[in-house]
């Protein structure tokens, strides 16, 4: 892959990420971490399936001091691969963690603010705050200076502070004042071993973000290297296509230096969907130019491959975020109808023609309580002819309503065999059991 812009470079335990660095695959686990054996094994896996790192989730203490036991595992076992510490809410769990793994990720908008349903800040409020902030993550930042431990700030348009909404919406600036508001306390703190994440469940909105982002670390000469991710991409086809687009196109124009597939899935797959998707990088940056721009494509082959759909996904998705609307064709030998719907496909996950029910969900990580999986198969079984809506599966109720706030409907198991339906991110109803949840949101849907 070509050279991309220029970062500095953070070290995660024997990675390197940015500078002169190859993107680095990274992927997270969805076992429970107080099992260590069960966590260990699923880390084992994704090393030897050819992740770098992989990220841990560590909601509470016990979660945190658990993650010694499992990097003793892998160590004893010969992987010495860097671990990522998840957190959250809690102070505490980062500070714990900051001096065991190679790196922790904290999330803004769950880290420092408060929720309490402001809409609205005076100039001394917001002042407050930050100050507020500056206290609550110092102490973080000399732990990991201490530790040489590598910080991921991770914005999510999910959770951004209800400071930053105030002033900029919901909107990709939020987002970007929200990771900027971030690395400029991390610079007064002459601290710098930091990777940003900005990620969106919209493709456009990320790849915007992220752009504006890239751009304004590069103007104020602060340029850290860039996680890049679309989040709840869901599974299947769809979420690679998502995924493809809006990390390729990305990595493609040169920014990125570390990228996350999110499947609602077996982690283990994720590996080979960000494999595919760098070697489609690699194939649109060794087209000329003329090519490279040209928005119809030909494939050849009796039946289209897994690779030719992430191709065609990072070469006309690019197209299509930088504005492109119309006359996109793809054409080969292979039946037509094949080629028109992986056309439409590559349009509903750039998100500029829906031509079917838009589904989002979570991953899933320690947090979850169900078979998210499952769920997440029989709903899209379920309704999938509804172009106007966006239905969410989630993993968890402590994240997932806030993830999952401009979906039009969500399902979300909180254990013992319970769901709770959402609309326009409220809340519906509460612990319907499992065996009755699909047609609980069935009429839900039809407004009954
Ligand atoms: S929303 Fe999903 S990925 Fe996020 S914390 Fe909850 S279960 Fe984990």
């Amino acid at each position: 892959m070509k050279k991309g812009l220029q970062t500095g470079n953070v070290r995660v335990g024997n990675l390197s990420i940015g500078g002169d660095s190859p993107v680095v695959i990274q992927s997270m686990t969805n076992t429970d971490t107080l099992d260590t054996e069960a966590t260990a094994a699923q880390c084992r896996r994704l090393f030897d399936a050819g992740c770098e790192m992989v990220r841990i989730t560590a909601p509470g203490m016990k979660e945190a001091r658990n993650l010694e036991n499992i990097k003793n595992r892998l160590v004893q076992q010969g992987y010495t691969g860097p671990l990522v510490a998840d957190v959250h809410f809690l102070p505490e769990a980062a500070l714990f963690t900051a001096g065991l793994v190679e790196k922790v990720r904290i999330n803004p908008g769950n880290y420092c603010d408060r929720r309490t349903g402001k809409t609205d800040f005076t100039a001394a409020e917001r002042l407050a705050e930050r100050n507020r902030i500056r206290e609550r993550i110092h102490p973080l930042l000399e732990r990991c200076k201490e530790n040489g431990t590598a910080l991921r700030i991770g914005v999510n348009q999910g959770s951004i502070s209800e400071r930053m909404t105030a002033l900029y919406g919901n909107t990709p600036e939020a987002l970007v004042e929200s990771a900027m508001e971030f690395i400029g306390i991390c610079r007064s703190f002459d601290f710098h071993q930091m990777v940003i994440s900005i990620k969106s469940s919209r493709v456009q909105t990320m790849d915007k973000a992220v752009r504006m982002l890239s751009g304004r670390m590069q103007e104020e000469d602060a340029a850290y290297p860039l996680h890049l991710g679309v989040t709840e991409a869901g599974n299947g086809e769809d979420a690679r296509l998502m995924s493809a687009i809006g990390i390729g196109s990305l990595l493609a124009d040169g920014i990125g230096n570390t990228i996350r597939v999110s499947l609602t899935e077996s982690p283990e797959n994720e590996i080979p969907a960000a494999k595919a998707i760098l070697r489609a990088v690699e194939h649109l940056q060794a087209l000329p130019e003329k090519e490279r721009d040209c928005s119809c494509l030909r494939l050849e082959g009796k039946e289209i491959s897994e690779q030719q759909k992430v191709n065609a996904a990072v070469h006309l998705g690019r197209l299509m975020l930088q504005g492109k609307k119309d006359g996109f064709e793809i054409k080969g030998e292979q039946k037509e109808a094949e080629c028109k719907i992986l056309l439409d496909n590559i349009m509903q996950a750039a998100g500029i023609k829906f031509h079917k029910t838009r589904f989002i969900a979570c991953p899933s990580c320690g947090r979850t309580k169900y078979d998210i999986q499952k769920a997440l198969a029989q709903v899209k079984a379920r309704f999938p002819d509804y172009p106007n809506l966006t239905i969410a599966v989630m993993g968890c109720i402590v994240n997932g309503p806030g993830e999952m706030a401009d979906a039009d409907f969500g399902y979300i198991g909180c254990g013992n065999g319970k769901v709770n339906l959402y609309r326009k991110g409220n809340l519906a109803k509460a612990a319907v059991p499992e065996a009755q949840a699909l047609a609980e949101l069935e009429k839900l849907i039809a407004g009954l």
